[in-house]
């Protein structure tokens, strides 16, 4: 039991590694816009009330900025025709076209569903420096952006689950 939950944190800890080093990840050429902290948001919450809406895992992803253990989520290779929704606002992020397998243990798209609807900002956490991708109605953490994704973007968004919600089409 104590080896399995040693397990569990090892895996926990080493998640945002895993996360940038699948497929020899190199930061993307995406424009990122600068560090904003005092930037506005349409939609703006206060802890109490995100945690109040939120499960703890989506709190942890979308406003402490956390990273869904990989292989776990439930759109990692999962590939329902449908629009991907911010888990947090509700805003449209991704559509399924866009999905693709990349191996890594989190939903990949190689490009957002409207360019301005995702934010790209700098993430020096970890020793690493890599392009986070923000949803731009909420101001939520979803995941970041690579530049080892397939045409006709080369870029891969590789986003946790937990920050998504599917609409599947009709
Ligand atoms: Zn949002």
């Amino acid at each position: 039991m104590k080896k399995y939950r040693v397990l569990i944190m090892t895996s926990l800890l080493l998640s945002p590694f895993i996360y940038s080093l699948c497929q020899n990840a190199k930061t993307s050429d995406v424009k990122a816009s600068k560090e904003d902290s005092a930037m506005k948001y349409a939609v703006e919450k206060s802890d109490a009330e995100w945690k109040k809406e939120l499960t703890q895992e989506q709190y942890h992803v979308l406003r402490e900025k956390g990273t869904e253990r990989p292989f776990t989520g439930i759109y990692d290779e999962f590939f329902q025709k449908g629009t991907y929704y911010c888990a947090a606002c509700g805003q449209a992020l991704f559509n399924s076209d866009t999905k693709f397998e990349a191996g890594c243990g989190w939903p990949s798209f190689y490009a957002p569903l409207l360019e301005h609807n995702v934010n790209i900002k700098i993430d020096k956490s970890y020793g690493m420096t890599r392009e986070e991708v923000l949803c731009t109605h909420c101001g939520s953490h979803l995941g970041h952006v690579f530049n080892d994704g397939p045409p006709p973007t080369g870029l891969r968004y590789c986003i946790n689950s937990a920050a998504l919600k599917l609409v599947p089409d009709k």
